[in-house]
């Protein structure tokens, strides 16, 4: 029997985004790529699993030493927290004779925690936090302010050379990163239109963790282990959508996208605002083909219908923006843009918070699937709105009132009256349901930067 082991990092995306500075968050997202992870891990004699899925934050290695699962299991932690001195992480590991089996029960052990009788071998899960703050009434980190500060570095602000006193977590960023690489208000600037607002975009699978719960109670390791690799791949290719996508809108040459997260199907980036629909669009498109391809090829039955879309939350901001609230907004606009959908297709929503707050409206409307497509009937209705000068689209929201019995005749004439044909926006003043998009919904997505 060989000993298989899973170390993967636990909430992610706090842990990347617990400092505001963008070459820091970057340090964090170079320290989890699985390549970076794998080093730690061999320089205390792990190898790596014959077939490991190529997913950051989470690695699969195997060892040859003597000793429990679980004693291993630590060492392999001890190992990554030097690395990562304040993530979070959980190590779980099996006693196997196959590849592909191991690799299925090490992803559910992981999914759904020690609880899982293991079908295959002796099998376990640990989990470990950072160290504790232990000297309390020293100074805090000037950077994250989350534990006490051990070092010191260099950093250059406004031209300016600053010496900060940061704790261990924030040194090792700044070392990863060499300390230096964009700052936010340089990613705006790539685009030479707007410049100054982020938009921060929180994707990830639907429905997913119900076909892997389905294949796991079912004892399916393999199809769990195929499938894990078909939504690696699917990830990278729907990164590779939305890059060009929009680079193309920006006519930039540069990267206009960072990647903070890239855990499984969980994404976080960070695009110059009016980069954001059309990255959004084209990483949507790709990853729900890809991944209903990839549940058609393993699965046999009705859940590829309603799995393997992908949804997304977009939060707009201006650079100054605390990155950690706009990336736990972006998580929150993503399960509203979920649930008005249920997770049945692929959907889009967003919030602008100069306009919105910091919170998401609850009727905020969500683009659906099948608005994905250029020909669709309320996509063209946004179009067109979206096209018209802004006091007349501040207009004809003035005047929707869907309170009224004759909104609609309301409506009509007022379109009338500023010359315009009002067929072509019924789409758009049909009742407000949440999810529906009004005039009123209409003029703000305008405001968002939206584009086709
Ligand atoms: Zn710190």
């Amino acid at each position: 029997m060989t000993l298989y082991l899973r170390a993967g990092v636990a909430r992610i995306q706090s842990y990347v985004s617990r400092t505001p500075k963008l070459s820091l968050l970057r340090g964090a997202s170079t320290a989890l790529t699985h390549q970076q992870l794998m080093a730690a891990a061999a320089s205390a004699g792990f190898q790596a699993h014959p077939s490991a899925v190529n997913v950051d934050g989470v690695i699969d290695v195997v060892s040859d030493r003597q000793g429990s699962g679980e004693a291993e299991a630590s060492r392999l932690a001890v190992a990554l927290r030097k690395r990562i001195p304040g993530a979070e992480m959980h190590v779980s590991w099996v006693y196997a004779d196959d590849d592909d089996l191991a690799l299925g029960e090490l992803a559910a052990l992981q999914a759904q925690g020690p609880g899982l009788a293991s079908v295959i071998g002796d099998s376990g899960r640990i989990e470990t936090l950072p160290s504790p703050n232990e000297l309390p009434t020293a100074r805090l980190c000037d950077m994250c302010r989350l534990d006490s500060a051990t070092a010191t570095i260099s950093v250059k602000d406004a031209e300016e050379n600053r010496v900060l006193s940061v704790c261990p977590d924030c040194s090792m960023r700044n070392k990863v990163s060499g300390g230096t690489g964009r700052t936010f208000d340089e990613l705006a600037a790539l685009d030479k239109r707007s410049g100054n607002h982020l938009a921060t975009i929180y994707i990830d699978a639907n429905r997913l963790g119900e076909v892997f719960q389905t294949s796991t109670a079912n004892g399916d390791f393999r199809v769990i282990a195929r499938l894990s690799r078909d939504v690696a791949e699917s990830v990278t290719a729907a990164l590779d959508a939305g890059r060009i996508a929009a680079r193309e809108h920006l006519g930039c040459a540069e990267d206009p996208v960072i990647a903070h997260v890239t855990g499984g199907d969980d994404v976080l980036v960070s695009v110059p605002a009016r980069a954001a629909w059309p990255f959004t669009q084209a990483y949507v498109r790709t990853a729900t083909t890809d991944m209903r391809q990839a549940l058609s090829t393993h699965l046999n039955d009705v859940q590829t219908s309603s799995s393997g879309s992908v949804s997304a939350g977009i939060v707009f901001a201006d650079t100054h923006y605390p990155f950690s609230a706009t990336s736990q907004l972006a998580y929150d606009v993503l399960r509203h843009a979920k649930n008005v959908v249920q997770g049945e297709q692929a959907s889009i929503s967003w919030v602008h918070v100069t306009v919105d707050g910091r919170r998401v409206p609850p009727t905020r409307a969500v683009l659906r699937e099948s608005s994905l497509d250029s020909t669709d009937e309320l996509r063209t209705a946004l179009n067109d709105f979206a096209r018209l000068g802004a006091s007349t689209r501040r207009n004809l929201a003035l005047r929707y009132k869907p309170g009224d019995p004759n909104h609609w005749e309301t409506w009509e004439q007022e379109c009338e009256r500023l010359g315009l044909e009002p067929e072509r926006f019924k789409t758009l003043s049909h009742p407000p349901n949440p999810g529906v998009f009004t005039p009123v919904e209409a003029e703000l997505l305008a405001r968002s930067w939206w584009h086709d």
